[in-house]
């Protein structure tokens, strides 16, 4: 039986494996179908601390692997089906297999809420980004028109953010209204560089063809006319979609799917904890991931050594 198994080896997993490991609880670290989280995704991370040159997304997890793996983390590329969080020892059925621990760390993340339009799939990274704190200081759209993607709160704080970059920022948005705080949307509407798009859906990122972002076609949903905006980038905030499906019924969610911690990274679940992106609607930055896997690896260790003593 394992003393702690962690599930997903994103920031927050492999910090709990660092921190679990070198407390020799020898955590077995199971990758999911995304080893290494979804910074891999990206190329350059210039906000980790540490790194003021900054580092490879890719480069920062393996080394986070190597970490996790010099002090006796066990790292599998494994998923992990099904959980049975009322039993004991805890039961994970991973690919196949059942696999029994004492405690869990459960760091599966959250992706984000794609448009599904033509172009977006395509031009991801070569111009479409799902959050302006980790790509709107890039070369590649400083001084040029952005659009932004969405009518809450986060759309509202990327578009304003972007504004220290951008010539202009279009925040398109499908009703006539923000669905932002008041506070967030007052804000927005007196940027003079953000330029609202009212009743307007997204239809189209262009140009696949050119292999980067030239603009986007929209379509008013009112009138049913098209456009076309120009633009060198497409920051879609249009909300994230945590991992969590696995625990629907056996712990608590939120009505957007995030796990509900009961205190810290604890869950009403005795030995279970949470720690990332699953768990954070708010904050979604590897360094606040790494932060709570740390903390969940405390809280494991401590109800270990409870169990023993
Ligand atoms: C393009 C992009 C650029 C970014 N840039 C930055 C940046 O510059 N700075 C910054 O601070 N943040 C950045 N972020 C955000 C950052 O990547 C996340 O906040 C961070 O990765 C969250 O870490 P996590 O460990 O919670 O989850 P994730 O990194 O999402 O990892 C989740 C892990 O869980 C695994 N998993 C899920 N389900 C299962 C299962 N059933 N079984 C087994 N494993 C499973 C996955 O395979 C994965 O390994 C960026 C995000 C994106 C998308």
């Amino acid at each position: 039986m394992e003393n702690v198994v962690i599930i997903g080896t994103g920031c927050a997993g492999l910090t709990a494996a660092i921190y679990t490991a070198r407390s020799n609880l020898t955590p077995l670290v199971l990758s999911g179908t995304m080893p290494g989280g979804l910074l891999t995704t990206t190329s350059i991370v210039e906000n980790f601390p540490g790194f003021p040159d900054g580092i490879d997304g890719f480069e920062l997890m393996q080394r986070l692997q190597q970490q996790a793996e010099k002090f006796g983390a066990v790292v599998r590329f494994a998923t992990v089906e099904k959980v049975e969080l009322q039993q004991r020892p805890i039961r994970l059925q991973v690919d196949g297999e059942w696999v029994e621990t004492r405690t869990l760390i459960i760091a599966t993340g959250a992706g984000h809420r794609h448009l599904g339009v033509p172009g977006e799939h395509e031009l991801e990274k070569k111009g479409v980004t799902y959050c302006a704190t980790c790509d709107g200081a890039l070369p590649v759209f400083r001084n040029q028109p952005l659009v932004v993607v969405g009518g809450g709160d986060s759309a509202c704080e990327e578009a304003t953010f972007l504004t220290r970059f951008a010539s202009q920022v279009y925040l398109v948005h499908r009703r006539d209204s923000l669905r932002a705080s008041k506070i967030m949307a007052e804000r927005v509407l007196n940027n003079p560089k953000i330029t609202p798009v009212w009743n307007t859906v997204v239809s189209e990122v262009l140009d696949v063809a050119l292999g980067k972002v030239t603009g986007v076609r929209l379509r008013n949903v009112v009138t049913q006319e098209e456009s076309v905006l120009p633009c060198a980038g497409l920051f879609v905030a249009a909300g994230h979609v945590p991992n969590t499906q696995l625990f629907t019924g056996q712990l608590a969610l939120d009505a957007a799917g995030y796990l509900l911690p009961t205190h810290g990274a604890a869950t009403e679940v005795p030995g279970v904890f949470v720690a990332g992106d699953c768990s954070d609607a708010i904050y979604r930055q590897a360094i606040t991931a790494a932060g709570m896997g740390c903390a969940a690896a405390i809280e494991a260790e401590r109800y270990l050594a409870g169990l023993c003593g």
